[in-house]
């Protein structure tokens, strides 16, 4: 079976040439990068090298840029870091969007415990933070303000430049998960100077799993999340990936390099896909202003994950409710926040397109669709 991939959001393949950057250290430079001899030096040169380009490419300095094992682990660090770091000033309450990936919202909610305050901030029906939600929300208690840079569902991206300006003039540190935005949008983070942290993660845009970066603006305090080692600065134990930091680094080039070239292929899939759809009533397109490779739908009458399981069967890969848990039978807090009911978020889908995929994929993927759809809108 010709198998069609379009869950990019949940997770891309490995670039072959990402894949051929890695090799080496995973063999013959296989040194610890602590380790002050020949072997460690070498691979600790390699982790340098992604660490400067990595940081050029985002617009920051390489000493603000500290691996990670993945997006959960930045975001945790992040949440609970720069929470912590602020109680210390007396600030002691939180304030995410009520469309965050879990590891952002359990990581907040785990602070609760702590004697944390935790708020939602919502979202308008098109999934977006809006300025004044945050004006009002705010407070002289507020010390953390979170809202992702676009969503691992909806695709909607939030106008994070504005949010943190904001976020800032009430003295508040401001954190967006980049996750989901990283791959699509160019990240400078030279022009958002009151972006005090932002997470990546390399299996989003064709890097390995398990590996990631936190950002952290030079001058800005965060408390310690792994203790251990005294590697990366001492503010993050554990013996480096050096593998996965050097394909983190080459999957991100290769990306911003193919950026502009690949939002126009894929919103040319997602053009295509949408056209082999027309005729099928009562879909919508959930969210707005959404990422070009993401397209969440609402289908009436279909429940998101029997249709999820008939199009697997027929060979096409698409998910229901969150990236990381794409068989979850649970109505997706992102849509309902922007005001779906439960019927509705359980009856959406979504679909994310990748730069390997071609036009007559998706054009295939929709005719698929359409037919299972018009099959079990009639059991
Ligand atoms: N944040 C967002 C927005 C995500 O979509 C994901 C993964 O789907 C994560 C964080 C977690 O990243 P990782 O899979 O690298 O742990």
């Amino acid at each position: 079976m010709n198998r069609i991939y379009l869950d990019h959001a949940a997770t891309t393949p490995l670039d072959e040439e990402v894949l051929a950057a890695m090799l080496p250290y995973f063999s013959e430079t296989f040194g610890n990068a602590d380790s002050p001899h020949f072997f460690g030096r070498k691979a600790m040169a390699a982790v340098d090298r992604a660490r400067d380009r990595l940081a050029e490419l985002l617009g920051a300095s390489p000493e603000e840029l500290y691996f990670t094992c993945g997006g959960t682990e930045a975001d945790n660090w992040a949440i609970k870091g720069f929470a912590k770091a602020a109680k210390k000033r007396g600030k002691s309450r939180v304030l995410i969007s009520a469309v965050e990936h879990h590891a952002v919202s359990e990581s907040a909610k785990s602070l609760e415990e702590e004697g944390f305050s935790v708020g939602l901030l919502p979202v308008n029906e098109g999934g977006m933070v809006e300025a004044n939600a945050l004006r009002e929300a705010l407070d002289e208690d507020v010390g953390l303000v979170a809202v992702m840079w676009a969503n691992n569902e909806t695709g909607a991206v939030q106008e994070v430049k504005t949010l943190s300006q904001i976020a800032k003039q009430s003295g508040a540190l401001f954190f967006t998960d980049a996750v989901q935005a990283a791959p699509y949008l160019a990240i400078d983070l030279k022009s958002m100077p009151d972006v005090d942290g932002l997470s990546i993660s390399a299996h989003k845009f064709h890097g390995p799993k398990g590996v990631g970066a936190l950002y952290v603006k030079r001058g800005v305090r965060i408390e310690n999340f792994l203790f251990g080692g005294e590697q990366e600065r001492g503010k993050r134990g554990g013996t480096l990936n050096v593998a996965g930091i050097v394909g983190l680094a080459a999957a991100y080039e290769k990306t911003a390099k193919l950026r502009a070239e690949t939002n126009e292929k894929l919103a040319a899939l997602k053009n295509a896909f949408l056209q082999r759809l027309q005729g099928l009533p009562d879909v919508v397109v959930n969210g707005k202003n959404t990422l070009p490779s993401l397209l969440n739908l609402q289908i009436a009458g279909v429940e998101n994950a029997t249709l999820l399981y008939d199009l697997d069967l027929s060979g096409v890969a698409i998910s229901a409710g969150a990236a990381c848990a794409s068989g979850s039978l649970d109505a997706s807090h992102a849509l309902l926040a922007m005001g779906l009911d439960e019927r509705q978020a359980k009856s959406s889908v979504r679909v994310s397109f990748g730069r390997e995929n071609t036009v007559e994929e998706a054009e295939r993927a929709a005719e698929i669709l359409k037919k299972a759809v018009v099959r079990l809108r009639g059991l």
